[in-house]
């Protein structure tokens, strides 16, 4: 099965769109059975460099439905490394359905207060975790850093050697580290990020001078820039909100593409933007590869009257 196809964009009224544009999805969330999407490439230089300090625990922190966490967890399975999940602190009757399939894959999970998660690796409770497990790795939250954009320039590289030529790829940000990585890459046309999160404008710097980091760059920040059209406002309301005319849109989408299945939370934002822009005649390319980066584990936060798929 090819992991490129093409999206039917004719649904809720728009009869023609297919006629002036073409959209692809780049199956991500097909490539890898147990941790599907952006997050185990993100892992891949985290676990090598933990590889090579002997690290017999590998930490990370993340919220109690975090794609991340799950994908960590999964990676760890069949690997002589265990996971050590710092939970961002939340009231829950019990373990999520996230937190429950880590447990299954063999993490251990502590939690945490909200206030000193927020410090990220330099929280207290990673500290406390630090002294009790020896030898322990830490992965920022997110998998990001450098070597978390690292393994997505790869996995640009990748995607580059399978597909065509494109005006554009398109892809969603949380950290901004995935589209870091594919701004770096050579394989990458110009490359549209819209922002899973509320109030990130200013992530448009920290992706082109992350970008220019990985590839030794750093005098060379314009023709990052050039190469990136940032979009701060297609987050429908913020992080991992849910309104009712997404929902509408995705029910729409899925009769129209019944073998695509979009995550709530970065994917389904991303494709609800392109599409009104393409519907409005707004957006500036015939030709776009959109990347799915996965998440489906996600739906499992929302009640089912809110899941299309
Ligand atoms: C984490 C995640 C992203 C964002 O990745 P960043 O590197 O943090 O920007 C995008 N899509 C999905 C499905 C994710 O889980």
């Amino acid at each position: 099965m090819t992991l490129i196809q093409s999206i039917n964009l004719n649904f809720l009224g728009a009869s023609n769109l297919n006629q002036s544009y073409q959209l692809d999805l780049y199956r991500g969330d097909l490539e890898h059975a147990k941790a599907p999407g952006n997050k185990w490439h993100k892992l891949r230089h985290h676990l090598k460099a933990a590889e090579q300090q002997n690290a017999k625990y590998i930490g990370s922190l993340g919220g109690p439905y975090s794609n991340h966490l799950h994908a960590l967890a999964a990676s760890l399975e069949d690997r002589d490394e265990q996971a050590v999940l710092l939970v961002r602190g939340e009231l829950q009757a019990g373990l999520t359905p996230t937190l429950q399939d880590a447990v299954a894959h063999g993490a251990e999970l502590w939690p945490s207060q909200r206030a000193d998660f927020r410090l990220g690796l330099e929280a207290n409770a990673v500290s406390r975790i630090t002294q009790y497990y020896s030898n322990i790795y830490w992965v920022p939250e997110g998998g990001g850093g450098k070597l978390g954009a690292q393994g997505c320039a790869d996995w640009a590289n990748a995607i580059g050697a399978i597909s065509g030529e494109y005006s554009a790829w398109a892809i969603a940000a949380g950290t901004g580290t995935t589209a870091a990585g594919f701004l770096s890459s050579e394989a990458c046309p110009k490359l549209e990020v819209f922002s899973a999160l509320k109030g990130m404008a200013q992530q448009q710097v920290e992706v082109v001078a992350l970008a220019a980091d990985l590839v030794e760059h750093q005098d060379n920040l314009t023709y990052f820039s050039d190469r990136l059209n940032f979009h701060d406002d297609a987050h429908l309301g913020g992080y991992a909100k849910l309104p009712i005319e997404l929902i509408t849109f995705l029910q729409a989408f899925a009769d129209a593409n019944p073998d695509v299945e979009l995550d709530p939370v970065y994917t389904s934002k991303v494709l609800f933007s392109i599409w009104h822009k393409m519907k409005a005649g707004s957006w500036p390319h015939t030709k776009t590869l959109m990347i799915h980066t996965g998440g489906m584990q996600g739906w499992r936060g929302y009640a089912s009257h809110q899941t299309p798929f």
